[in-house]
């Protein structure tokens, strides 16, 4: 019996950390998916700071952190919370939005930035950019963006936000080529808009979802829900990819270094 019980508490601790985040299936997914559509000078140019780092891993290193408390200022940074109701109004509080905005600012200066705080800037927009597409992380301070719902997918206990972070898009099989084919749809014209660097527009429509999202009853969700959100997170994933990529093309075209 005390084996069982010394096997149980092992396991227990070495759980993966849960994430508050895309799980990292879903930030290299869409990492790989950025990587697609990278120019190649820019690819280039991203393998110069980040080195042996895959643009895919590179999006981890925030979550990767969160086990240093060292870094415990950055937990603000992963989302930004409004009320029900209420709209967005631009502030200085530490934010998804707000630091996103800084790392494109520092990243734009980054001839004055030192090779090793390059690669933490890149690190932390790929990251940041990648939560942002995920509906809650511009969800209500009332139940941490769905981290204090506890309910059960398919018999298993979960939370709404790991939910969306992971297990619907690992039910549904959602992958890297299936977002790509979604993506190889759309016309020129729509793959023009999507690119936009909107970042409030991104968070809008995160937040437009949030009807879809709480939409069930009781303290479980079942294959129907998951059914029918997949195309959200499928569509949510390979926006996010595109938009990364077109970031990045953006600022890293002007090759500085
Ligand atoms: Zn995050």
């Amino acid at each position: 019996m005390k084996l069982i019980r010394l096997l149980l508490l092992i396991s227990i601790f070495t759980q993966p950390l849960r994430s508050f985040c895309w799980g990292g299936e879903g930030h290299k997914l869409i990492g790989n998916v950025a990587y697609h559509y990278l120019n190649p000078g820019v690819k280039d140019s991203l393998k110069f700071y980040l080195g042996s780092v895959s643009l895919a891993d590179a999006g981890l290193w925030m979550d990767e952190m969160r086990k240093n408390h060292e870094y415990d200022y950055m937990k603000p940074w992963h989302y930004i919370n409004i009320r029900q109701g209420e709209s967005y109004k631009p502030d200085t509080g530490q934010n998804v939005i707000n630091e996103i905005n800084k790392r494109i600012d520092h990243l734009k200066h980054r001839n004055l930035c030192s090779k090793e705080q390059v690669a933490v800037d890149i690190k932390i927009l790929v990251h940041l950019c990648e939560d942002l597409h995920m509906p809650l992380h511009a969800g209500y301070a009332s139940d941490t963006g769905g981290n204090a719902i506890h309910i059960t997918f398919m018999g298993k206990p979960t939370t709404l936000h790991w939910a969306w972070d992971n297990d619907i898009m690992l039910q549904q099989h959602i992958t890297v080529d299936s977002c790509l084919a979604l993506l190889a749809m759309f016309s020129e014209q729509r793959i023009k808009e999507e690119r936009r660097a909107d970042i409030v527009g991104w968070m809008n429509e995160s937040r437009s979802l949030l009807p879809n999202v709480y939409d069930y009853k009781g303290d479980s969700i079942d294959v129907a829900y998951a059914d029918k959100n997949a195309p959200i997170i499928k569509l949510r994933l390979a926006l996010a990819g595109l938009r990364l990529s077109e970031l990045l093309n953006e600022l890293f075209r002007a090759k500085t270094n």
